[in-house]
């Protein structure tokens, strides 16, 4: 059989080239890493993680959850990598960056069925099956095959930030402290409190500080999931203490009160050592982070082992060339599959690799795809990006308000989540999805 080419082994390429293969599928998995790096990636290692070390929630009451545990039943290399590389977040699932995406790699390159090569893809191959699964980082050249390869559209861009990481060792743990909110699950976070004096002079300093030059930010299309701290900050004095300085439920042990404002740092590493501050996607000037982010009382001293960035993030005009198996409609042959088809998330970028996976391979069997009902977080997913009637799209979380209501009442927001995720997973067990 001919090798499928996966183009990319971040989140999507990964899975989709380990879907394929375990269905006996060859793989030539091309990827451009080490040898050109994106602006956002780093190292040698495969479904890399731009920037937070989180793939949010692990509960069932948050649609990721859901999409989670779906991905899990149905035997995900991401998820079983990022469970077996778990860092304490408490209701998050947390993962220690470098061991996970090592792990990922080691599995991919041991597949007898799997052959990586390195090296830049430039175009869209002529024929064969193809998962294109670049990412929102595509390289110039291919992101100009692709849109050569659809004169009928345009591709779109938003900007997406990243945030900073600081050593452990440089925190001031005697103005920090460490507990989760409402003391729900391990205390795992490391919390630096602000007086309102502290905060207001932060507050003024973040609104005026420099920001970087990014080409084409100008038209102010930010992601507003990941949107830049000074960004937030500009919309109002009070607007972080309701985002992510939120104070609730996080008492300062010394005074037993909740402070007026909290940043919180969130594990990043196994070991404890790397701490990144949590909702801090920048893109000022990296002396500006030093100076700004160091009024924070407890990061006074803060080594920044890498300052914040902000990358310009590609995305297909999906509904229009895509169908819900993440196929190209007018040359099926090619799917497109992760962040750059609208899906926003290392999970729901994770979600589309499978599934593009999926159906290919049976494709290639000549079965019939697997009709993953919009009740399920995979299933919406792949309709709200081939949903013909968006016309403005953007791309989007998995959320419980693209699946379809329960039909009945349910007492609670999150009594109603989990019951919409309990009948996810009952259509999903009885679903022949292999
Ligand atoms: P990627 O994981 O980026 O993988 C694409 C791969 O393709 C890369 O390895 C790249 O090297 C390779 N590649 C690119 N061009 C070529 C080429 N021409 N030839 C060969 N290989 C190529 N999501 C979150 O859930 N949480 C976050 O905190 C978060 N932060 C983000 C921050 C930034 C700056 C950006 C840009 C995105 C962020 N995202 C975040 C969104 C998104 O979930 C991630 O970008 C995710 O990694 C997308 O997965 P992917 O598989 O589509 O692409």
């Amino acid at each position: 059989m001919e090798p499928v080419i996966v183009i990319g082994a971040g989140l999507a390429g990964s899975e989709a080239a380990w879907q394929l293969a375990q269905r006996g599928v060859p793989v030539t998995l091309r990827e451009m890493k080490p040898s050109k790096m994106t602006p956002a990636h780093h190292t040698e290692w495969f479904g890399e993680l731009v920037c937070s070390n989180s793939l949010r929630s692990d509960q069932l009451e948050n649609a990721v959850g859901l999409l989670k545990e779906e991905l899990r039943r149905m035997d995900s290399l991401i998820l079983s990598c990022a469970d077996a590389h778990r860092v304490e977040a408490g209701g998050a699932l947390a993962v220690d960056r470098h061991g996970f995406a090592r792990a990922v790699t080691e599995k991919i390159r041991a597949h007898p069925l799997i052959t990586v090569e390195e090296g830049e893809v430039t175009q869209i191959p002529e024929s064969g099956n193809v998962i294109v699964a670049s990412g929102p980082l595509t390289s110039d050249p291919l992101a100009e095959a692709i849109r050569a390869f659809f004169p009928e559209s345009r591709t779109l861009n938003f900007y997406d930030a990243a945030a900073p990481l600081v050593t452990f060792e440089s925190v001031d743990m005697d103005s920090a402290f460490f507990a989760s909110r409402y003391d729900r699950g391990t205390p795992d976070y490391i919390n630096c409190p602000m007086t309102e004096e502290e905060y207001d002079a932060f507050w003024a300093e973040l609104c005026a500080a420099q920001e970087a030059e990014v080409h084409g930010f100008e038209d102010k299309h930010v992601f507003e999931g990941c949107m830049p701290v000074e960004v937030m900050a500009r919309r109002g004095k009070q607007t972080l203490c309701y985002g992510p300085l939120k104070p609730r439920g996080l008492n300062d042990p010394k005074t037993g009160k909740e402070p007026f404002a909290v940043v919180q740092l969130r594990r990043d590493n196994a070991d404890g050592t790397i701490y990144n501050l949590v909702g801090f996607q920048t893109h000022l000037k990296w002396p500006e982070q030093r100076r700004v982010f160091s009024m924070i009382p407890a990061l006074r001293n803060a080594e920044f082992v890498r300052y914040g960035v902000m990358h310009r993030n590609t995305y297909l005009d999906s509904p229009r060339l895509l169908d819900r198996y993440y196929r190209v409609k007018k040359e099926p042959r090619v799917c497109f599959a992760g962040q750059i088809t609208g899906v926003e998330g290392y999970v729901e970028s994770t979600a589309s690799g499978f599934l593009a996976a999926v159906e290919l391979a049976r494709r290639l069997e000549g079965k019939p795809p697997v009709d993953f009902p919009q009740e399920t977080a995979v299933g919406a997913l792949a309709r709200y990006i081939s949903n013909e009637s968006v016309t403005d799209f953007q791309p989007m979380n998995v959320n419980f308000g693209i699946i379809p209501p329960l039909g009945y009442r349910v007492k609670g927001k999150r009594n109603k989540n989990a019951e919409l995720s309990k009948r996810a997973l009952e259509l999903l067990d009885g679903l022949d999805w292999r």
